[in-house]
């Protein structure tokens, strides 16, 4: 677990995506890749990263929309951008957005490797914004003991019950579903 920093690629390009990871792989980074940006945004609240390298063509929401709403998640990420080389407007535009900063294709690697190691010592040093955990770790433990209603809580936002193995979020002592926790975290902003 001594990995230089924890990745997140962020594209729908598999085997752009794929190669981005081995090249911060074999640098000695922990890498994980969403191809769209629901799952971003899952992996993002269950568990940030250090930074997030993000490729704006996504199917579910472009680049610049999944960027707000991952800095409304937790503005302490930090994202990368990756940008077509034609682009100017888009990435001042980034920037402006609260990108941490924005790298052209195609890509350089030796720049975009101490881009993302900035990013990444940043991140690092950000307080992060609430205590998210794995749903109930330890019940899970008794859980033979207790079956139905002892596998179960409420859901603080949907009232609904949360079950044992639906991902979920603990957050100040209470639960909630985490696609609910996501959100209402959105709507508070
Ligand atoms: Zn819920």
């Amino acid at each position: 677990m001594s990995a230089l920093g924890s990745l997140l690629v962020v594209g729908d390009d598999a085997e752009a995506a794929g190669t981005l990871r081995e090249f911060f792989t074999r640098k000695g980074y922990l890498v994980d890749v969403a191809s769209n940006g629901g799952d971003a945004l899952m992996l993002v609240s269950l568990s940030r990263p250090d930074a997030v390298i993000l490729d704006i063509h996504l199917p579910d929401t472009d680049g610049a929309r999944l960027l707000s709403e991952l800095r409304a998640l937790d503005e302490s990420i930090t994202v990368v951008m990756l940008n077509g080389s034609d682009n100017e407007d888009a990435a001042r535009a980034f920037l402006k957005a609260g990108a941490f900063d924005s790298v052209r294709r195609p890509l350089h690697w030796d720049r975009l490797e101490q881009t993302v190691g900035r990013a990444i010592v940043v991140g690092r040093e950000k307080p992060r914004r609430g205590v998210v955990l794995p749903f109930n770790p330890d019940r899970r433990k008794g859980s033979e003991s207790a079956p139905g209603e002892g596998d179960t809580a409420e859901c603080r936002v949907c009232h609904e019950r949360v079950v044992d193995d639906t991902r979920a979020v603990i957050e100040k002592g209470s639960v909630s579903h985490a696609a609910c926790w996501l959100g209402q975290r959105a709507r508070r902003r």
